[in-house]
Formats: structure tokens, sequence, C-alpha cells
């Protein structure tokens, strides 16, 4: 006889975080849906399986091992309207491209995730925004409030969660079609192309999928078997910001009688959000999936042995990621002196770099972007600092997005803010373009191949 699993809701220790400090969380515990918003949560299937998820934390374990390379790109802020299929095609397409880059060029698995499917809660530095003489709640991602700037778009409404669980089900449904179904399969290296062969970055991801397909035409000549090619593993990860929503969500496995946040894979704490004795760390510490935790500049060697204190106090292979987004200016000086804490102490978390959190610019025109130089010389940066310590660059996390918006400025085929009028489309941080992102690939696959 098996023993049934617990529930959720009684389970030790998963409302410990409502005694704590609750950063940036919306005011509607007094809206009238509420109540009913999260019995409905509290009821709906997973999204994703604990299953997953371990399998999610032993690949992360080798790359903590410096065996595989970790890749996190997608939208700053998804939104509603964004999750159609071309939009989504468009960066799953731009993620499996910069992961053949890296794969080819550093002869390393790569784990790839979307920062997709449940992106859709944002942290913000001000809780009231003003235009004009008209003072409003900030937009803080669509599942708490809208974009529009007026009174009833900007309340915070719970019924909000429900459409962000329904299309980050649809999100990942597709997802997984296109990453089981053919659409990954390698044979279609050049398919993911785009066709814009002219410029610089294409051009050169265009002759390495010939290579691709040379040695893929040798293999097959030679008899060998392409099931390993057919499909790839993808995962989806999300700031876990919400904890109405990630408590909601969290389900006990059947099989291990543990608890799992269902509403992604990998789920992590933001620079704002992750105080030691804060609620964010707290329902995250109780979680089995693997968390990450961004690191600004502020971050000191101790602040990190705390962190891991609380989220892994055993040290498990996969379990913890660091993502590091110091800014370009502060990395070179500022990481050393945390790694060497960390590392000192024997702890192997992955180490990530975010290059886009510290190098966010205000333009006197009002646009937020980030100089595409900037992203490169922190990925430079963090580069130098693991050649120069022995530890091991283990990813990379960008806001991406496999259009071809002007957003960030520079690159090998510049943007330039005369573009931003026609094509600046986040509602949140700027995005590397599709072009952008396939030029810092080729920039990791080098240090990678080093
Ligand atoms: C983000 O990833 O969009 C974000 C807000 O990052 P951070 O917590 O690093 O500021
Ligand atoms: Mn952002």
């Amino acid at each position: 006889m098996t023993t049934p699993s617990p529930s959720a809701a009684n389970y030790p220790g998963l409302d410990e975080w409502r005694n704590r400090t609750i950063g940036q969380h919306p005011q509607w515990a007094e809206h009238p849906d509420f109540a009913s918003t999260i019995e409905e949560l509290n009821a709906v299937p997973p999204l994703v399986f604990a299953g997953e998820v371990d399998l999610l934390r032993e690949r992360l374990a080798s790359v903590a091992a410096g065996e595989a390379f970790f890749l996190q790109g997608g939208d700053c802020a998804e939104t509603f309207a964004g999750a159609t299929a071309d939009k989504i095609s468009g960066r799953v397409q731009t993620l499996l491209q910069m992961a053949v880059v890296l794969t080819y060029g550093a002869s390393l698995p790569v784990v790839k995730m979307g920062r997709m499917a449940g992106q859709f809660s944002k942290p913000r530095s001000s809780n009231l925004e003003t235009r004009g003489d008209q003072t409003l709640p900030s937009f803080r991602g669509e599942m708490v409030n809208g974009f529009d700037f007026n009174e009833a778009s900007r309340v915070h409404d719970p019924n909000r969660m429900l459409r962000g669980y329904h299309t980050s089900a649809s999100t990942l449904n597709l997802i997984r079609a296109f990453t089981t179904g053919g659409f990954a399969d390698l044979r279609r290296v050049h398919a993911w192309n785009m066709g814009f062969a002219a410029n610089p970055a294409y051009a050169r991801y265009e002759s390495m999928a010939r290579e691709i397909d040379h040695a893929v035409k040798f293999m097959a000549a030679c008899g060998a078997d392409f099931d390993a090619l057919k499909t790839t593993e993808f995962f989806a990860g999300h700031e876990a910001l919400l904890l109405d929503y990630e408590r909601a969500l969290t389900r006990i496995d059947s099989r291990t009688h543990l608890p799992y946040g269902t509403s992604g894979h990998f789920l992590w704490i933001g620079e704002r959000t992750r105080e030691l004795d804060g609620a964010h760390v707290d329902l995250l510490s109780r979680l089995r999936n693997p968390i990450g935790v961004k690191l600004g500049p502020s971050t000191t060697g101790e602040d990190a042995l705390r962190l891991i204190d609380a989220l892994d106090p055993n040290r498990e292979p996969g379990r913890l990621t660091f993502i590091i987004r110091m800014g370009a200016k502060n990395i070179r000086e500022k990481l050393p002196a945390i790694i060497q804490a960390v590392e000192g102490s024997g702890a192997k978390p992955v180490w990530v770099t975010d290059p886009m959190h510290g190098n966010t610019v205000s333009l006197p025109s009002g646009y937020k972007t980030r100089n595409f130089d900037d992203v490169v010389d922190e990925v430079r940066g963090f580069f130098e600092v693991h050649q120069s310590l022995g530890s091991f660059p283990g990813g990379i996390h960008v806001e991406m997005t496999g259009d071809d918006v002007a957003e960030c400025l520079g690159g090998s085929d510049p943007v330039n803010e005369s573009s931003f009028a026609e094509r600046y489309e986040t509602l949140c941080d700027p995005r590397l373009n599709h072009m952008q992102s396939l030029e810092i690939a080729f920039l990791v696959a080098e240090y990678l191949s080093k």
C-alpha cells in the first residue's frame, strides 16, 4: 500500500513566508476575487512535473561540475498578447540557434531554458509612476496590473494570476511541441536562420550551420542513428516574485512527498527580494526546484555564503545558481571576492552572468536602453574573472527576443536610437534582438573553447 501524499495545504512550513517581510508584493488581498482565485489556482494541474524538475537539477549539477553550459533567455516581461505562435517560436528558435553556436563552438552540452511561460511579474524601484499631473501605481507585470496608464488598468487584480497561469500553460504546450515535435531537429539548423544572411552574425551562423550539415551527412553515411538530434530538452524558468501565485502552485510530489513549485522548472529570486529573512528566500528554500538568486554590485562574499546556508544548506549539486548582474564597470572588481568566499567554503553553485541588468541606462528621450558594448564587456569580465580564479563560468542569462526589435544600442549591424520610435516594443527592460543574441552566443563560444 502506498502512503497517500500529504496535501500542500497543510504541509509544514509552506506558509511561514507570510510572517516575513514580503518585498514587492501586490496590494490585492482585499480584492473581492482574491480568495476564489487562490482556491482555483490551488486546484489547477501543475505546469511542470516534479520528475522534470529533478532532471533539471541533475543537468545543472553537470554545469556546476564544468561539464555543461547553461543558457537562459527571454523577455524581461512576457505579455499576454505576446504569447502568439510566431513570437514564441521566434524566441525558441533564437535560443536553439544560440545553443547550437555554443555546443558546436565549445563542444559542451547546453542546458536550454526560456525566461518564458511565467515571466509575468516585475519588481519596481518605485511603487508609483507620475506622468504629467497624474500619479498611479507602477506597472508590475501583466499578472498584477495593466501597462496602460489609467486608473482602472493599474489596479492590482488577482484574476490576472489565472490568465497568467493559462497563458503559461499554452506557451509551455507550444514549447513542448516545438522541442519534441521535429522543429528542434538539429538537421534543421539552416531553417532556424530566418534568412537574413547578409548580416555579419547571420553569415557567421550560416557558415557554421554548413559545417554541422557536413558533419551530420558524414555521420549519416556512416550509418549513425540520429535519435538524439531529433528532440531537445528545454526548460522554463521565471522570477518567483508573486508568492501568492507560487504558493498556490506548490504541490507535494507523490513519489518523494516533498514540495515542488510547479509554475516552472527553475525559479529565481530577484536582486530586490533576496533579503535573508525575507519571504521570498523563505518560501523558495522549502521547494525542491533548482533556485537562482540574482546578485548585484552591493553583494559581499558573506551575503553569498548566507544565501547558500539558507537555500542550499546541504550543498546539493545543481540546487543553487548565482546569477551575477554587476554591470560592466563593476564585475572585474566585485566578482572575485564573491567567488573566492563561496568556492573557498567548498560550495559549488552554478555561476551565471546576466550582462543586462547592471547596464541599463535612460536616454534623455526617456527610453531605457543598454549599450551592446557594455553587455559584451560584462560577459568578457565574467569570463576573465573565472579564468583568473580557475572557477567555471557556467552560463548566461539574457533578455532577448527572436524579433528584429530596436531596444539595445549597437551590435555589428548597429541599432541606433532613431529606430526606437518604430521598433522599441518592450513593456519593461530593453532586449537583445535576434542578431545581437547570436553575436553574444558567438562571443561566449569563443571564451568557452579557449
Ligand atoms: C529581471 O530579471 O528582469 C530583474 C528585475 O532583474 P534583477 O532582479 O536582477 O534586477
Ligand atoms: Mn529585466
